[in-house]
Order: C-alpha cells, then structure tokens, then sequence
C-alpha cells in the first residue's frame, strides 16, 4: 500500500465517518465532484452509488455528501426484490436524494432478464432500459440518461451501446481510474493504495456502509431483515389496521376485498 499520510483513514471501516473524511480527502486534493452528464475535464470525479440493498441508506450518505457540497449520483433498481420504487416511502426518500442535489439513474439488471452469457441484440437491451427509465421517470423529478449495470456481464465491460450512455463503457471505466467498494474488497485493497488519477469514477454501495462498522455478509443480512420488518409493517398496516387478522366469510371476500 502507498503511503496514506491520514492517520484516520489508513484502516478501511464501513462507516459513515469513515467516508466522511474520505470525501474530505478527496475534496483536499482537489477533487471536483461532477455528474455523468458533465463533460469531464482534469481533477473531475464523479461519484455514483449503487443502491442494491437499501433506499434509506442511501439517503443517509446523500446527507453526508450534501454536507460537503458533493454532488454524486444514485443509481436505483427498478427491479429490485428488496425495495419498491414505486412504495410512498421509497419514492419520498428517491425525492430527498433529489432534493440534496444528487442525480438518480436507473440501475439496470440485464440479469431480469437474460442469462449471463447471453447478449441480448442492442433494440432488445434498449426497449428493456427505456421502460425501466420510464417507470423511474414516473416517481422522480428528472432522471438522468446514464445507466449502471448491475452486477455487469462481461458483455457490458468496456463498450458502447447505440442511444445508451452506462457507467461502464470507456469514457468512465477503461479511460479513467476506476474505483470500487464492491464486496467491501477496500480493507484489502485501500482506494488511495495508489495515486488517482485525473478522471476518476468512484463507486460506493450505500448499503454496505453504516454508523458502525460490520462485515459485507452481515451487512447483507441486516438489509435482508429491514426490508423483511418494512415489509411487514406496511402491509399489516394496510390490511391489518383493527389488529389482528380477521377471519371473514367467504361471501365477505368476495364482495369486498380485492386480495
Ligand atoms: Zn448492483
């Protein structure tokens, strides 16, 4: 590993302070935070999020960003099983992260709908975003045109796409310095190991980070639970609103529940 001068920074932790004063670093260094949108000139980063575990945590790192004047961009997936972007809470969080000056984009997963190995043709790939974009365009302000792939096939590394622009295709993967906290690899792997360059795409995982630190397996586990408990609540709340469950006729069913 290089030399981190940082004292508070040489040991990667998964928390919000921790990231907090890596902003901060970055920010000393010179750093101008931009979005995909922008043409990206020397000393640009651009920061992108990708919200695979949890909405909520992404909007607390959104608040730590604001903090600093960072502007990044939260990419949501629209066919996530852990979250519904289209739930009142989710799209009132997906406004707050709007609201504190972040880009939201489509997280896209090719894996909904095709295998792996298997490439879809360019109008196949392109009607299958274009209806994500469009249902996230219906719960937020003013979604971006850039994508990020998720969990990317080897297909998606590194190339283009006719009318798609994807956080993975040269001027912002191949072109630049690439930095990533995926499976938490950066307590082996420190981001600042090496000097960074003068592009950079720094990509974190809000789910993965929290007040205190934990493993990548427990942070899995705690999303799993939280989405299970909002789950739960909401739906008790909705049907279950007089307390438990109760036993109606079947004739009740049929005329007035639509379940
Ligand atoms: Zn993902």
């Amino acid at each position: 590993m290089g030399e981190i001068a940082d004292q508070s920074l040489r040991d990667v932790e998964y928390t919000h302070r921790w990231y907090r004063v890596f902003l901060e670093r970055l920010q000393s260094d010179g750093y101008r935070f931009r979005s995909f949108d922008d043409r990206l000139t020397d000393g640009d980063l651009v920061a992108r999020h990708d919200v695979d575990l949890s909405v909520g945590a992404a909007v607390e790192m959104a608040h730590i960003e604001a903090d600093l004047g960072v502007q990044s961009t939260y990419f949501l997936l629209v066919s996530s099983p852990l979250y519904n972007v289209f739930e009142r809470e989710t799209r009132e969080q997906i406004a707050e992260l709007e609201a504190l000056g972040h880009d939201v984009g489509v997280h896209f997963s090719t894996h909904t709908y095709w295998p792996a190995d298997e490439q879809p043709s360019d109008s196949d790939l392109l009607r299958a975003v274009r209806r994500e974009q469009a249902a996230l365009a219906a719960v937020a302000n003013a979604p971006i045109e850039t994508i990020s792939f998720h969990i990317p096939p080897a297909w998606v590394l590194d190339r283009e796409f006719p009318g798609l622009q994807h956080t993975y295709e040269p001027q912002f993967f191949s072109e630049i310095d690439y930095v990533a906290d995926s499976s938490q690899r950066w307590r082996d792997q420190h981001p600042l190991a090496d000097e960074l360059g003068a592009h950079v795409q720094l990509l974190t995982h809000p789910g993965l980070w929290g007040e205190t630190d934990a493993p990548f397996a427990a942070r899995i586990e705690q999303a799993i639970a939280a989405a299970c408990r909002d789950i739960g609540d909401l739906t008790r709340r909705e049907f279950c609103v007089e307390g438990p469950v109760a036993v109606a006729t079947t004739a009740e069913v049929s005329e007035e529940s639509d379940v």
